[in-house]
Formats: C-alpha cells, structure tokens, sequence
C-alpha cells in the first residue's frame, strides 16, 4: 500500500511535533538498504518506523528487524501493516530512553548490529551521538537526515560546517554521504532537503587520544568561541593563563591564531597531550573543569 492510501485507510494526521516525515519515493529505500549492505545474516534497528514503509523492505533482505517507535498510536496500525512479517519486533519507546545494549541482549543474537533509519529530525544529534557510544556493538548506521546535517558529518577542517559533530563522528566512523533526497520525496514534505548518509563503524578511536573526555573538553573549549582565535578560546574556556596557553601552542606547533573550524582531529590530540601533561593529568580530573 501507498503512504497516502494507509494515512487514509487509518485516518492519520502526521505529527509535526514528532518529526513525521513519512518517506513516499521508493526508490531511496533500496538506496538506504543497499548502502548498508543488509544480508540474511543482519539483524537491524530501525529508529522511527512511522508506517512502515521502510521496515516492510528491512524485513525482506535481513533477518531480524527491531523498530522503535515512540508514536504509541502507530504502534496498532504497524502491527497490522506488518503482520506477516514474522521477523519483525516493534517497541513502542522513546529511542533516546532505550538502552541498546538491553536491545541486543533481548532481540538479537550477532556481536553486532545495523541501523536504517529515516530519522526524526528533531533529536538527530542525540541519536547519532548514541549511535557513537554504542560503537561496540552497532556495525553501521545508514541515516536519513537533513542535508545541513549530512554537510556537518561529512565536513573537513576549513569548512564553515566543520564543528564538534563531525568531530565525534569522524573519529569512531568513515561518513558517506550516499545520496541527496529533494523534499518532495516526503509526505509531508519538510522544510529542508534530505541526505542519506553511512557511517562505518569502528571500536577504536581512528586518532590515537590520551583522553576522550578531556579531548571534547578541549574541543568544545575551542568550539565555543567559534569567532575567536583558537587561543583565546581556549584560555577563556579552560581558565588557562596566558603562559600556559603559549606553551600549549609552542608545543604543539600550532598557529594559536587560527580558529577552531581549521584544527585538524590530530592537532586536537596533540593539544589534548600537551594539556594534559602542563596539568600534570593522567586522567580525567574534576577539579581542573568545573
Ligand atoms: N520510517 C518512516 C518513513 O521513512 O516514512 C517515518 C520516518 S519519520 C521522519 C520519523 C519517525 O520517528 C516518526 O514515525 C516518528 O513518530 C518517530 N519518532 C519521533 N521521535 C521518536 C523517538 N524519540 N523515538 C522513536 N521514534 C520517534
């Protein structure tokens, strides 16, 4: 069935404040499933499945789908869109309350598993930084966002859109951006294009960082002051003194004068190193950030 006709069948009115986007061009389904490489062999998370559109296909090429929808009213019309789906779970849950590793505990039986997903723009942050955290045990996240975000993902030092985002993802995934998705493949349409992007995951950091929390402590330092010199934002927001500041930056070797949005992932580490070692740090310290 067509999104129109279900949302006619079921008499639904999609909420805004939900983020309901329901995806009506079917074409990027495939491009989503392709991207993730999905086999017999996977089991998948989908985040949001709204109706179902995306999980019908998700439960034809993998083995196992789980779909978390918080939208408690969708819940009954999924359960009947899908009733011939025996490998189908549905949780009516808010995915950002939902402990992952509970998920695959109770639901999936590989060391690892994937997520496709036409996301709920609202909390795509949140999302993805959970995406992150959970690296362990997720393989590869395919995600629909807006294209602004996609842009942040995906962007290099020197760009505008360069920030903490693509900081925290760049360094645990490869990011692709696979495909442009123009607002009208929605219905609603939202108000901003779309992109499809991957992330490949991985366990370890892909920059060797002495400290992950005092390193996006530094850089958020650094991110703060997004119009300052990376060295007075960082002395500002450290509470650094201008000596110590100055040997941070003698040390690492790198132009205090520059922004945030220029520092590579590395040069952030070799701050984070410095750092650490004029504070006389091992660790993380609760004394030294307040
Ligand atoms: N997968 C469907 C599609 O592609 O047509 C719907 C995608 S729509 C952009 C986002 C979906 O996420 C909606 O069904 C919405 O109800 C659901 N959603 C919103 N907030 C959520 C949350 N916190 N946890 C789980 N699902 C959520």
């Amino acid at each position: 069935m067509k999104i129109k006709e279900i949302m006619k069948k079921y008499d639904i009115r999609p909420s805004k404040r939900l983020g309901q986007h329901f995806l009506m061009d079917e074409s990027f389904l495939y491009k989503m499933i392709k991207a993730a490489e999905i086999t017999k062999e996977d089991e998948v998370l989908e985040i949001g499945p709204g109706l179902g559109v995306l999980t019908l296909k998700l439960a034809d090429y993998s083995r196992k789908v789980v779909a978390v929808e918080k939208d408690g009213s969708l819940i009954k019309i999924l359960e009947d869109l899908l009733k011939d789906r025996k490998n189908v779970c549905l949780i009516n849950e808010d995915v950002l309350k939902l402990d992952l590793n509970r998920i695959k505990k109770d639901y999936f039986t590989n060391n690892c598993f994937k997520i496709v997903a036409n996301l709920p723009y609202y909390i795509t942050s949140p999302i993805l930084m959970k995406v992150i955290e959970n690296r362990d045990i997720i393989s590869k996240a395919v995600v629909m966002v807006q294209k602004e975000v996609a842009e942040r993902l995906a962007s290099l030092p020197g760009s505008k859109s360069y920030g903490i985002l693509s900081i925290a993802v760049q360094l645990y995934s490869d990011v692709e951006i696979v495909s442009l998705v123009k607002k009208g493949a929605f219905f609603p349409p939202p108000k901003v294009d779309s992109a499809i992007v991957k992330l490949d995951l991985q366990k370890k950091a892909k920059v060797d960082i002495p400290d992950e929390k005092i390193f996006f402590k530094i850089v958020e330092a650094a991110f703060a002051e997004r119009r300052k010199t990376v060295r007075n934002s960082l002395k500002n927001n450290l509470e650094l003194s201008p000596e110590e500041v100055d040997t941070i930056f003698q040390k690492t070797d790198i132009d205090g004068k520059r922004r945030a949005e220029t520092l590579s992932i590395e040069e952030f580490a070799s701050i984070c190193r410095v750092f650490m070692e004029l504070k006389g740090m091992k660790g993380w310290d609760k004394n030294v950030f307040h």
